[in-house]
């Protein structure tokens, strides 16, 4: 497990008393371990580098609050600017013509499946009627996966492996419009990389539908290459939103901050377990927390 950062910096500033204003030298301590925290938590490089020059624009010849002691100061001044960085959360678009279709993308292992079945879940028991459409036809396993998914969490489950996937949302979406559903939840093919077939498909799929929401697929446990994974999807598809799985494991959510600050995508949800129940919805301030440690 990694050291808190709050534990981190209460150790640089052991030594020092309480003082009215933070130094040139204490903030460049704390920054130094600011920096290597967020390396650890998988924050890409150059997002680390940005961020720290904030909060040392911020931090120094800051006042150190009667409340507080210098490293509360540094920590409260970082926290800020991660809620910052994080972004607001925003909601899904759920509101226009039905049903609306919730498109999920993402990389084989993903957890894009789980995911589909988790925001089912979760807009069912808000009232919405929920139709899930399985285009991942190139692996029936998974197919397989969404309907006893499905079956688990009451939703009915669209498959027709006849059909190619652009193909195969489209029926759901006319299947949709006939039985009044009002949300459509398309699981799309993973693949173990991003190619040129893939984001061909993807395209051909938002063609035909419209999407009212993309939503981003992505483990936080692949590290910096979460970044790079974002970055490819989005010169394909518009998205709308990202949601982060298996948080509940030993990755610290450094995914979410590079893939916010870079491409701008918000967070919507976090995954944390592998049961059906395990989506949080997004909350910056919390997520700020699990980081900082
Ligand atoms: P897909 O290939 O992207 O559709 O991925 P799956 O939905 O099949 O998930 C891959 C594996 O990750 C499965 O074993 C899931 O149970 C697991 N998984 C998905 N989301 C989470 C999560 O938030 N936390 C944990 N611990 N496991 C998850």
């Amino acid at each position: 497990m990694f050291e808190s950062l709050t534990d981190r910096l209460n150790q640089v500033f052991t030594q020092l008393r309480r003082r009215g204003k933070l130094s040139e030298a204490d903030v460049d301590a704390a920054l130094r371990e600011v920096r290597l925290a967020l390396l650890d938590a998988d924050v890409h490089y150059s997002v680390v580098k940005k961020f720290t020059a904030g909060v040392r624009e911020r931090a120094v010849g800051a006042e150190v609050s009667r409340a507080l002691n210098p490293a509360q100061q540094v920590i409260k001044i970082v926290h800020e600017e991660l809620i910052s960085t994080l972004g607001e959360p925003e909601r899904l678009n759920l509101t226009g013509e039905k049903p609306r279709v919730i498109m999920l993308v993402g990389l084989q292992g993903s957890g894009k499946t789980t995911a589909a079945a988790k925001l089912a879940r979760l807009l069912r028991s808000q009232g919405e009627r929920v139709l899930l459409a399985a285009a991942d036809p190139y692996r029936p396993a998974a197919v397989q996966q969404l309907v006893t998914l499905g079956g688990t969490v009451g939703v009915e489950v669209f498959t027709d492996s006849r059909l190619n996937p652009p193909e195969l949302v489209q029926k759901a979406y006319e299947q949709g419009i006939k039985g009044g559903y009002s949300i459509l939840i398309a699981d799309t093919a993973g693949r173990s990389q991003m190619d040129d077939t893939l984001m061909d498909e993807l395209k051909a799929i938002t063609r035909k539908v419209k999407p009212a929401d993309i939503l981003l697929v992505v483990d936080s446990m692949v590290g910096q290459e979460a970044l790079h994974i974002a970055e490819g999807f989005r010169d394909t598809v518009t998205l709308t939103g990202l949601i982060l799985t298996k948080m509940d494991g030993d990755a610290r959510g450094g995914a979410a901050i590079s893939i916010r600050s870079v491409t701008g995508v918000p967070i919507k949800f976090l995954g944390v377990g592998e049961g059906i129940d395990a989506l949080e919805v997004y909350d910056p301030r919390r997520l700020a927390s699990r980081i900082l440690g």
